[in-house]
């Protein structure tokens, strides 16, 4: 049967493996070695060697992130940051301008704001929502449009389509930071979007185990990303290239428990008497709900909510919590519990926050795989505790 029909289940197991098998291994096995016998390559970036992101491992993955995310060619990255940086220098240079989606992750947020004007790279910021104010923010060295699928803490997800258009018709490479989604739920690349990114310590991993990055797009693009890498450095190592491999395999099996999970929870608090707000695009009540439904395969496996007696009764909350840990990051097989403000968010000044229309007092889950029914009982007695 042609690979290419197999669908996305299948791919995350089978797309990308060696064949024949290296031998005979049902698993690729960690090539531990820094440089490759001289074969004659005649192109650098041909060299066998770690750092230029060509060995074994990191060919095996490329292979199957490219095809679980429909593009032409990946890349695996030593973070999401690394991904997310060494991609927007790939593609501006001093005297050029950025649009970005006011709110980003927070390394990103701070990267483009503080960093990027360095280089003498100018930044406006847009509301992805609201297609409508996109046009007056263009100016004639505008060369990058950037967007999240699922924007964080507040789970919002932007007109991403019109992104699409309004890039190609203004000739901007449109980028975009899928790691909320992953390519279970949204392909980015098969929506026209040039350059899909990802923090592959999340959801492509799932297992909180390592840090690694992902960049996925078309042959030339990746071929201009891929120089620039290997000349900032930013490679992943085989070992952690390894787990990455062994993450992607269950990545479709985890996020269909953590979306169910994640829904059921959200019904759960939006019906609880201490809770004031839950954010979660799988509730009829978010404003995100129509685009999620005609977007995304899935609602994803991330909310944020806030419930009565503000940041004390917050922090007491998830103090009694007995399941999810208590800490920044998320995507992974265990709930993670976080107050952005303290973690996630604490580059942000107050009136960032409130610009971005982040209250102090949110609390964000990452859903993970235990029994929801546990999960939701532990938030139950929590909230009663309080
Ligand atoms: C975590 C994260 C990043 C940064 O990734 P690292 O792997 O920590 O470098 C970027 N974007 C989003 C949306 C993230 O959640």
């Amino acid at each position: 049967m042609d690979k290419k029909k197999h669908t996305f289940n299948t791919k995350v197991i089978h797309a990308g493996e060696p064949d024949p098998r290296i031998e005979g291994a049902v698993n690729v096995p960690i090539f531990q070695s820094s440089t490759f016998e001289f074969e004659g390559q005649t192109d650098y970036n041909a060299l066998k060697y770690i750092r230029l992101n060509n060995t074994p491992n990191h060919i095996v993955l490329h292979k199957k992130i490219a095809a679980i995310e429909g593009g032409e060619k990946a890349l695996v990255t030593s973070s999401g940051m690394s991904a997310i940086t060494t991609t927007l220098l790939t593609f501006l240079k001093n005297g050029d301008h950025l649009l970005a989606n006011n709110t980003l992750y927070g390394g990103t947020a701070d990267y483009i704001k503080n960093d990027l004007p360095d280089y003498g790279i100018e930044v406006d910021f847009i509301d992805s929502a609201d297609p409508t104010s996109w046009e007056e923010k263009i100016k004639p060295n505008t060369k990058v449009v950037y967007v999240e699928t699922i924007t964080n803490p507040l789970m919002e997800i932007g007109a991403l389509d019109k992104i699409v258009a309004f890039a190609n018709q203004n000739n901007l490479i449109s980028m975009i930071d899928n790691t909320l989604a992953s390519p279970a739920l949204f392909c980015p690349v098969q929506h026209g979007f040039d350059i899909s990114l990802h923090s592959a310590t999340k959801y492509l991993n799932g297992h909180t185990d390592i840090v690694a990055g992902a960049i996925i797009g078309n042959e030339q693009h990746m071929s201009m990303i891929t120089s620039k890498l290997n000349h900032l450095g930013g490679s992943l190592d085989p070992h952690a290239c390894y787990l990455l491999h062994r993450g992607i395999k269950t990545l479709s099996i985890r996020m269909e428990r953590q979306c169910k999970s994640a829904l059921l929870i959200a019904k759960f608090l939006e019906n609880h008497k201490k809770v004031k707000l839950v954010n979660y695009p799988g509730l009829v009540s978010s404003s995100s709900h129509n685009r999620a439904k005609e977007l995304l395969c899935g609602f994803g496996g991330m909310l944020s909510f806030i419930i009565e007696g503000g940041v004390e009764a917050a922090d007491a909350f998830i103090g009694k919590l007995d399941i999810p840990i208590s800490t920044a990051s998320l995507g992974g097989v265990e709930s993670l519990i976080t107050r952005p403000v303290q973690t996630s968010h604490s580059l942000l000044s107050d009136d960032e926050l409130e610009f971005a229309g982040i209250d102090k007092a949110l609390i964000r889950l990452s859903v993970g795989i235990e029994a929801v029914d546990d999960l939701i009982d532990d938030m139950s007695q929590a909230l009663d505790a309080i």
